[in-house]
Parts: C-alpha cells; structure tokens; sequence
C-alpha cells in the first residue's frame, strides 16, 4: 500500500470531491508520487443532487455509522475553511408544523378547482427522529408563516439548535472540490466513464468519453478506481445496483430567520394550485400535502417536493428535465401557509436524482468501502442524507484507500462486498 498510488475517482458530486478532498489530507498522501484524478461526466461539479438539496445536516440523520462523524467534520471544515461565509455553514432551528388552510385562503389564492393525486413523502424522518419531535409553539420569530394556519409546531431534536445546522449544497461541494484542486487533485469535467477494466487483482485502466471532442480516451496503470456516481452508479458498476429517483425542489429569493420546516398541511378538498386552475385543469388534490422548506443562507429560502418515477435517469446530470408544474405546485401549496414566500421571486425550479442502493425492492443504506476487486471501491446510495454524510464518507474513503481500513468510525454494515459487489 505505501507505492505510488494512481487514483481515479468517478463523480464530482459531493462523494467524489469530499474523497479527493480527504485524500489530499490523509498523512500518507504525497502529491510528488500520488495521482488523484476526478472523471465528472457534467459539465461542472455537484451538478447532480450534490448541487440541488436542501443542505440540511442533523445529528438525527442516519444511517448512525456515519452520522455523528460527518457531523462533526462538517463543523470542523467550516472552522477550518471560513465556512459560514464560503458555503453557509450555520446552525439552525428545526421543527415540523401541521397547519390547516381555510377558505378565505383558497378564495385569495382565487383557487376553486379540483385536483388529484397523492403526496409522496422523502423519507428523511425515520421513525427514530420521528420520536425526537417535542411539542412546543410555533417559536416567535418564524414569522414567516402564517400562525393561523398552524395548528400544532414540533421542535426536532435538542433545543436551540444544537443538533441541526445546514449547508449550501452546491457552495459546499464546489469549495471542497477546489481545495482538493489545489492540493493537487486533477479535474476533469465533461469526461463521461464509459468502462472500467479490472483483473481479480486490481483495476487496469479507466475509459472515459471527452464530451467535448467525443474521443475515447483512458487512463492507465490505475491503482484505484472510486466509484462514487450517484444515481449513476448502477450504471457505471451494474452490480452495485444504486439508481436513481427523481425529486423536484423550488429556491426562493426571499431572507428569512433560519428554520428548516417540515409541513403536513391540509388543503382544503376544492383546492387547486393556480397554474392549474389557469390552464383549466381540474385534478382534485386528495387534501393533504408535506414539502419540507429551508430558510437557507444567502438570502434564499429552498422548498422540496414529491419523488417520481416519470422520467428515467439520464444519460448525464446536465440532461436531467424538470416539470415546470410540478414546481408551480410546490410553490402554490408553500403559498397557503407563508404569504412572504408567495409574493418572494423565484430563483430556480430544477429537478435532480436521489441515489438509492436497492435490494429486493427496497432502499438499503448507502455502500461505503472495498468491493470484492481490491482496489475498486464504492461511495455511493447516501438517499436524502448525502449532504450530511459527505465529509464521513470522504474521510472513510480516503482511510480505506491508504490505509487498506477505516479508522474513524465503524462501518462494516456498510461494507459493499456485504452485497457481493
Ligand atoms: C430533493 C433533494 C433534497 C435533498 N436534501 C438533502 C438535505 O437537505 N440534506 C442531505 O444531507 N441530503 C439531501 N439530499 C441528498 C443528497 O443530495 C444526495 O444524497 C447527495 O447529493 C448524493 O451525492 P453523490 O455524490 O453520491 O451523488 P451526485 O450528487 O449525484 O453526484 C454524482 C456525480 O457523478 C457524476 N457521474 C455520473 N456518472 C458518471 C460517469 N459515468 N462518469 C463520470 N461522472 C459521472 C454525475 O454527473 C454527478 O455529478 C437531497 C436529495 C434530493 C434529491
């Protein structure tokens, strides 16, 4: 393990550049003798999820092998790199609110149609954290929405903030991935990973289209390959079998006190968002709806939305599609319980790719670690905590790789060749 190491690291969404960024940090790395390379099939970093979340961070997150560690990280780089001011690194209130919408709302909006379909919910409240909301009002200064509405408020975790803070995803990812730059990692976007050659004892070479001259090019006498794609993974290592599902989000331009909110609101049964109603549809909403909403730094306030499954994944995050309506109803339903984010302008609609490891149907925790190649590694199928769980990860990683094990946290549950990959 102490030779010259020639790493490539497929994906430059938070996985990859918080790995590179570790890497360049770990006490055995020595730029004169090591490679670090980053393949980002996009046209720019965290151009995928990494660049679209919420950022929200949370000592109740899981999966809790990594957790409390990428916790703690996130508050040491922000120490170390001028965080608050680079990516909004910042503590924050956080709580869940049921509210119910009445009439005289619905007539305002001028909304009197029907409109049909369910209210999927991420899954980021495991029922754990579900056990951590407390009871308490609507804390005075959320004065942002509209107290009426609101029936019941539940503060999530600790109070005062101790246990939940959030970053710009975007700001976050991009930073670290140009400090691992200048400590030497070499990054190439717009370079799509088309095949990885391995033998049983390592990997051999890496292939990647150059999407701007569409030549096929490779690079050799690789040692390591990280495979941390995102959604994407499944592709680029099939047996890994982390693919991709959809989520809309909506970005406010709108400066508001810093709370991520956690909605259940009941619209009433004649309800219709308005650009539904102007394009003279008639879909009955089933009544009740649940976007998650985050105050976030730099004057902006960032609000999620249902999954679907309507658009398979891509060929890459620069083609991901989003549907405009489905972001006018996220803003619509935000605008019966907060009047200031209703007449706030909008600063992006977009729609990204959560990652998810599936087996059997069903979504398991995220792969971190060696496969069954040495040398090949797998970072990846973080779900709705990869923000939270990047620095972990990447720190993890960087142990793995030079160190042949992880020493910072205990995560055998997550060891990818669990699942034969
Ligand atoms: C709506 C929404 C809200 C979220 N909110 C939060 C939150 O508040 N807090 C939180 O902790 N997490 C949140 N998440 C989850 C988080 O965004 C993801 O878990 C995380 O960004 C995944 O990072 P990644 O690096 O694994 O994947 P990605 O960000 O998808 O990065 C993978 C990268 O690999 C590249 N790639 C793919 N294939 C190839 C290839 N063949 N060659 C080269 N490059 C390739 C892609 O272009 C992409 O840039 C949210 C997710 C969604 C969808």
């Amino acid at each position: 393990m102490e030779g010259r190491r020639n790493i490539v690291i497929v994906g430059g969404g938070i996985m990859g550049c918080t790995s590179a960024y570790y890497l360049t940090r770990h006490p055995k790395f020595n730029p004169a003798l090591h490679t670090i390379t980053i393949l980002e099939a996009a046209s720019s970093l965290a151009s995928g999820a990494s660049g679209k979340a919420g950022g929200l961070l949370a000592l109740w997150a899981y999966p809790a092998a990594l957790v409390p560690l990428s916790y703690r990280l996130h508050a040491e780089l922000a120490a170390e790199h001028d965080g608050p001011r680079r990516w909004g690194y910042r503590k924050l209130g956080c709580g869940s609110i049921e509210a119910v919408v009445s009439k005289d709302r619905i007539r305002e909006m001028q909304q009197a149609q029907e409109a049909g379909k369910t209210w999927e919910k991420l899954p980021k409240q495991d029922e754990a954290a579900k056990s951590l909301l407390a009871s308490s009002s609507l804390p005075a200064d959320v004065d942002w929405v509209d107290r009426d509405a609101v029936q019941g408020w539940a503060e999530m975790g600790a109070p005062g903030a101790t246990e939940t803070a959030q970053v710009h995803p975007y700001h976050f990812t991009t930073s670290i991935g140009k400090l691992a730059e200048e400590a030497g990692v070499v990054i190439k976007t717009r370079s799509k990973v088309t095949k990885i050659s391995t033998s049983k004892t390592g990997p051999e070479l890496v292939e990647y289209v150059d999407r701007d001259s569409d030549e096929v090019k490779t690079i050799t006498d690789v040692t390591d390959v990280l495979v941390a794609a995102g959604p994407w993974t499944g592709k680029v290592l099939p047996r890994a079998k982390v693919e991709g599902l959809r989520a809309h989000s909506v970005v406010f331009e709108a400066e508001v006190t810093p709370y991520a909110i956690f909605t259940d609101i009941e619209l009433p049964p004649d309800f219709i968002p308005r650009h539904r109603a102007e394009a003279g549809q008639k879909r009955r909403h089933r009544g009740r709806v649940d976007p998650e909403i985050y105050a976030r730094p730099f004057g902006e306030v960032y609000a999620c939305g249902e999954p679907d499954s309507a658009v398979p994944l891509p060929d890459t995050a620069d083609d991901v599609e989003f549907e405009e309506a489905q972001c006018d109803d996220i803003i619509s339903y935000i605008a019966t319980i907060s009047p200031v984010l209703g007449a706030a302008s909008i600063k992006a609609k977009q729609a990204c790719y959560l990652p998810r490891h599936m087996r059997f149907g069903q979504e398991s925790g995220p792969l971190v670690g060696p496969t069954t190649i040495p040398g090949l590694w797998v970072a990846s199928g973080h779900t709705c905590w990869g923000i939270q769980n990047g620095p972990a990860t990447g720190k993890l990683m960087s142990e793995f790789i030079f160190d042949g094990a992880a020493s910072s946290a205990s995560v055998d549950k997550l060891d990818p060749r669990k699942f034969k990959v």
